[in-house]
């Protein structure tokens, strides 16, 4: 079931766009069997969640090795339990995080990959920056480089949760019109090149905008399990 969804999905998906399998709520053995079907890279929402899958991984014989992105919500009191073991925190949703993220880098003697997260969505409940606060921190980051422990790799978001298939495209449209406009913007920052943008229920759809990651979990591993 796992390794047919995921060959579906290898079968429809464009060379250069990463597919990232969210097994958030999901068990271990499901991240395994998605493994086994050769899935590498995997999304995690919650911060205890992907320590535990973490060092049970650890914990076994010719552990693999698979590669973590954090796709949720972090708080700052969190960040040793998650920027450890991922590649790439996608969800960047505040200068606050952002600031303490690269402080964690500076401490850590590392330099931390971030996708900033863009409030796109009609939900107030979604996270994220405001397009006038992404572009104050772009450019400082362009002119003064003051965040230097921490890599910004490009955009994340999330359309509305909406049967609208007209909202959705208005939605990844605004979000793919303002990272290019970013990229013209500050091409010194030539790491900014992904855009994280497609679910389940609309990554074909984010395809069209050019999306270079999709975060899929549902359609891959079925309902979320607890
Ligand atoms: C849960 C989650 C996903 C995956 O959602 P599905 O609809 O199950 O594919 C993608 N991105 C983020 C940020 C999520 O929290």
């Amino acid at each position: 079931m796992i390794s047919e969804s995921l060959t579906s999905i290898y079968k429809e998906l464009p060379s250069g766009v990463e597919l990232v399998a969210v097994s958030k709520f999901h068990p271990l053995s499901s991240v395994l069997e998605a493994y086994a079907a050769g899935q590498r890279v995997f999304g995690e929402s919650r911060p205890q969640e992907l320590e535990k899958k973490v060092k049970e991984l650890a914990a076994m014989p010719d552990a693999p090795q698979l590669r973590w992105h954090f796709i949720g919500h972090l708080q700052t009191n969190k960040l040793k339990m998650v920027l450890p073991y991922v590649e790439l925190v996608q969800s960047v949703d505040s200068l606050h995080l952002l600031q303490e993220i690269d402080k964690w880098g500076k401490d850590n003697g590392k330099v931390v990959n971030v996708l900033l997260e863009m409030h796109v969505a009609a939900e107030e409940t979604k996270q994220g920056f405001v397009e006038e606060d992404l572009l104050e921190l772009m450019l400082r980051q362009a002119d003064t480089h003051p965040y230097k422990n921490v890599r910004i790799c490009g955009l994340m978001g999330m359309a509305t949760n909406t049967d609208s298939e007209e909202d959705v495209r208005a939605d990844f449209e605004r979000i793919a019109d303002f990272f290019e406009y970013l990229q013209d913007l500050c091409p010194e920052l030539d790491d900014f090149k992904e855009l994280s943008i497609g679910m389940s229920g609309d990554w074909k759809i984010a395809l069209e905008y050019g999306a270079t990651m999709v975060r899929i979990g549902t359609a891959i591993f079925g309902e979320r399990q607890y």
